[in-house]
């Protein structure tokens, strides 16, 4: 399949949070890379523009990303009213791209920047997506890796279709865009969204890099949140799994039932002796009732929150809005 597209724009959009030692070092080489990129006669490319959208960071990056964006005329800044999340960011930017074509990346460069031109191949050949798929995990903390692999393991026991190790560093075209842009839940998870979207995908493979300064964004509580995100989104699994362990529960419960009935009709001895054997199931029980309640209300929150419908980031500034 290979249909030659018309010369195409691209949006590049970047979420910055909290990035003043990164973003210094990266934004400029990502700019000069699609600057070559759109020189080059390799490929249908003919103009770019470099979004980066700072995720309510309380450090310098609003204004390196201002001094950015009046230095160069293809960077522009957008500033949202506060921390939405990675996610939310993303979908801010996206939300404002209007050329043919929109990559997202991390600002740390941990995405390889060169596996972009096999991603406007891709496009130029046909294919509506391109999605960046991390070979080598090494950059990672062991930590991060084991939760990782563990947790796409924990997706599909529960039936949640997802592209293993494929983060957020993705080409789509205007039409798959539009698609996404369609789906209007507040709960984010953009990398499981995208296989259910359709179109034709193609795949990027390249090296995870390790981040060029600062540290990582995503603390823990960051990284369960949208792991949950992950499960809770896609998959009513766990509410099954709550009502199998009730009903296995339940039918234990009726059996130990007739075991005391027969010990008490049939057995000489009346007192029960310990109450270990008293205490034990008490404690277990009243744990997996909670954990069970805890599951249910996950997803009835996950209502609560996408009924109210309030907007998923608001945008309080943007350097070059005038156009
Ligand atoms: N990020 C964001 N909002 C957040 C956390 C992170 O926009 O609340 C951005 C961050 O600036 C970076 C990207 O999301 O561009 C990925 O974050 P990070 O590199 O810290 O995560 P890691 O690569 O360690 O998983
Ligand atoms: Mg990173």
């Amino acid at each position: 399949m290979s249909i030659r597209r018309n010369p195409y724009s691209i949006d590049v959009i970047v979420p910055c949070y909290q990035e003043q030692d990164a973003l210094p070092i990266t934004a400029p080489k990502i700019a000069a890379y699609f600057r070559d990129l759109v020189a080059s006669p390799s490929n249908d490319a003919m103009s770019f523009r470099l979004l980066l959208v700072d995720d309510g960071s309380k450090d310098s990056t609003w204004g390196i990303i201002e001094g950015l964006s009046e230095a160069n005329p293809e960077i522009e800044g957008v500033k949202l009213s506060r921390n939405y999340g990675h996610q939310a960011a993303m979908l801010s930017g996206l939300s404002l791209a209007t050329a043919d074509v929109v990559v997202t990346m991390d600002a740390d460069l941990q995405d390889d920047i060169h596996a972009v031109s096999a991603m406007l191949d891709a496009y130029e050949s046909g294919a509506d997506m391109a999605l960046g798929v991390r070979q080598d995990r090494s950059s990672d903390s062991r930590g991060k890796r084991g939760f990782a692999n563990a947790y796409y393991r924990l997706l599909r026991l529960m039936g949640v279709n997802i592209i293993e190790n494929h983060a957020d560093f993705r080409l789509m075209s205007r039409k798959a865009l539009a698609a996404l842009l369609d789906h209007g839940e507040v709960n984010l998870f953009l990398r499981g969204l995208i296989p259910t979207i359709g179109f034709s995908v193609m795949l990027v493979p390249y090296a995870r890099q390790a981040r060029v300064a600062g540290e990582t964004k995503y603390t823990i509580g960051k990284m369960l949140r949208l792991a949950i995100d992950g499960i809770t989104s896609f998959s009513v699994a766990p509410l099954r799994y709550v009502a199998f362990v009730g009903g296995g529960v339940f039918l234990g419960s009726i059996l130990s039932g007739i075991y005391v009935l027969c010990v008490r009709l049939f057995s000489p001895q009346t007192t029960v002796p310990g109450w270990a054997s008293t205490l034990l199931p008490l404690l277990f029980l009243g744990g997996l009732h909670i954990l069970c309640i805890g599951v249910v209300g996950e997803y009835v929150g996950k209502i609560y929150l996408e009924v109210k419908r309030r907007p998923r980031f608001i945008i309080a500034e943007r350097t070059k809005s005038a156009e």
